[in-house]
C-alpha cells in the first residue's frame, strides 16, 4: 500500500515536472496536469520517469525485545498489547523506499513473553513493525531459536499472517528448497535477499527447522540454489555477525565478505554488533565489479541505553538495471536514535530521526535525553565519516 502510494506520488511529480519542462506551461499546485493532454503526458511520463528500472531499498538494523518494551506496550485496561507509538515518528523515514527490510531479533507469540536472554514477543510488535512500513524481516539471527520449535515456527507464522516477507529460517528442508531467498520483483528488476547468522547462542534448531548459519558449503550451495531457481538480477545478503559493542569489524566479518563477493553476491548488509560499523561502497574497476558492505547498522529499537547502543543507521539504496547488468545508483545513511521516557510512570519508546530532533532540544522533556541524543549523533558522524566509503548521510 505503502509501495503503491509513493509510487503514485513520484508519478505525480514526474509529471508535473515533464508538464513544467516539456510544455512551458506555469504548473498550478492545485492542477498541474490538467493542462496537458493525456496522451501528451503518457508519452512524457515515460521518457522522463525513466524509473521502470530501478528500486530503492531499505535496510533496518536489529529489532529488538527487551522486558521493558514488552511492558511499556502492554495496556492495562484492554490487556492487549500496542507498539504503534514506538514507530510512529520513524514511519516516514521506513516507508521513504520501494521496499524496507529489517532484522527480526526476537521469536514472536510465544508466551509468557519474555526479554534477554530468550526473547519471545507478542505478534502486535511485528504488526506494529509492519505498519511502519517494513515490509520483509529477516529471522536467522543468535535469538532465532530462543524459544526453540514452538519459537521458529510461531514466528514464521505471525509473519506469514500479518503478510510481511521473511527468510532465514524455515519450517523444513522442503520449505528452504521451495523459496531459498526472499524474492523482490518490482519496476523490471528480480532482487533475492539472502540471511544467515554466526550462531544460535548454542541453541540448534530441532528438526525438521532450519536455521541459515553463516557456513562456507552452505551459503555457496545456496547461492547456487538461488541463481538455478530464481535467477536474480543481484544477491543481496543480510547477515548476522560481528563482535557486540565494538566499533570496527573485525578479521572474520571482513573476510566473509570477500567470500560473498566471490559468489557474486557484492552486495551484504551487517548487524548484530548493537553498535554502528562502517559502511563501504566501492566503484566497479577493470578488475572488480562494484561492491558494498554496511558491517553494522547498530540497534534499531531496544532497551539498551549504553551509550552509543542507544541508537543506530538506516541505509537507504538505489538500484539501476541497464543491459550491463544491477548498478548501484546511490548509497546513504540516516541515523535514528532511541528516545526512552516515562509518562505518568509508564515507559515509552520512540525511534527518532535524528535529523528531525536534534534541531529541537525543546522537544524533550528532560534535558538530558537531548543530550543523549548528541552524544550518540556526534559519535556515529565522527566514526562515519573516518571509515566509511563513498557513502554520506542523507
Ligand atoms: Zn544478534
Amino acid at each position: 500500500m505503502k509501495a503503491v502510494f509513493f509510487k503514485l506520488v513520484f508519478i505525480v511529480l514526474v509529471q508535473w515536472t515533464a508538464a513544467s519542462q516539456n510544455t512551458e506551461l506555469t504548473p498550478t499546485k492545485t492542477s498541474p496536469l490538467d493542462s496537458v493532454p493525456s496522451e501528451d503526458l503518457k508519452q512524457k511520463t515515460l521518457d522522463v520517469s525513466g524509473d521502470s528500472n530501478e528500486l530503492s531499498l531499505l535496510f533496518i538494523g536489529d529489532f529488538m525485545g527487551h522486558l521493558d518494551q514488552i511492558n511499556a506496550a502492554y495496556d492495562k485496561v484492554s490487556g492487549n498489547y500496542n507498539y504503534d507509538s514506538t514507530f510512529r515518528k520513524i514511519t516516514p523515514i521506513l516507508s521513504d523506499a520501494d521496499v524496507t527490510i529489517g532484522n527480526l531479533e526476537v521469536t514472536l507469540g510465544v508466551t509468557p513473553y519474555s526479554g534477554y536472554p530468550q526473547f519471545s514477543s507478542p505478534p502486535a510488535y511485528a504488526a506494529a513493525i509492519k505498519k511502519s512500513g517494513v515490509d520483509v524481516l529477516v529471522t536467522a539471527n543468535n535469538h532465532s531459536c530462543d524459544k526453540r520449535k514452538k519459537g521458529v515456527e510461531k514466528t514464521i507464522a505471525i509473519l506469514d499472517s500479518l503478510n510481511i516477507g521473511h527468510t532465514g529460517t524455515f519450517i523444513n528442508t522442503e520449505s528452504k528448497q521451495t523459496s531459498p531467498a526472499y524474492v523482490i520483483e518490482k519496476n523490471n528488476l528480480r532482487i533475492a535477499i539472502i540471511n544467515y547468522t554466526y550462531g544460535t547462542n548454542s541453541i540448534p534448531p530441532s528438526s525438521p527447522n532450519i536455521v541459515n548459519y553463516l557456513e562456507k558449503e552452505r551459503v555457496s550451495k545456496d547461492v547456487d540454489a538461488v541463481n538455478t531457481l530464481i535467477k536474480p538480477d543481484q544477491i543481496i545478503a543480510f547477515v548476522h555477525w560481528g563482535d557486540q559493542y565494538k566499533d570496527l569489524p573485525n578479521t572474520t566479518q571482513k573476510e566473509w565478505f570477500e567470500y560473498f563477493k566471490s559468489l557474486g553476491v557484492n552486495i551484504v548488509i551487517g548487524a548484530h554488533p548493537h553498535v554502528l560499523q562502517p559502511m563501504e561502497w566501492r566503484s566497479k574497476t577493470a578488475l572488480n565489479s562494484a561492491s558494498l558492505v554496511v558491517y553494522s547498522l547498530g540497534n534499531f529499537v531496544s532497551h539498551q541505553r549504553t551509550f552509543p547502543r542507544d541508537g543506530g543507521a538506516v541505509l537507504k539504496l538505489a538500484l539501476k538495471k541497464s543491459g550491463e547488468g544491477v548498478e548501484i545508483k546511490s548509497v546513504g545513511y540516516h541515523l535514528i536514535w532511541v528516545h526512552e521516557f516515562l509518562v505518568e510512570n509508564n515507559k515509552h519508546y520512540d525511534v527518532l530521526s535524528v535529523k528531525d530532533f536534534e534541531a529541537t532540544p525543546d522537544y524533550f522533556s528532560k534535558k538530558e535525553d537531548y543530550d543523549k541524543l548528541i552524544r550518540f549523533s556526534t559519535h556515529a558522524r565522527k566514526l562515519l565519516l573516518e571509515h566509511n566509503i563513498n557513502i554520506e548521510e542523507y
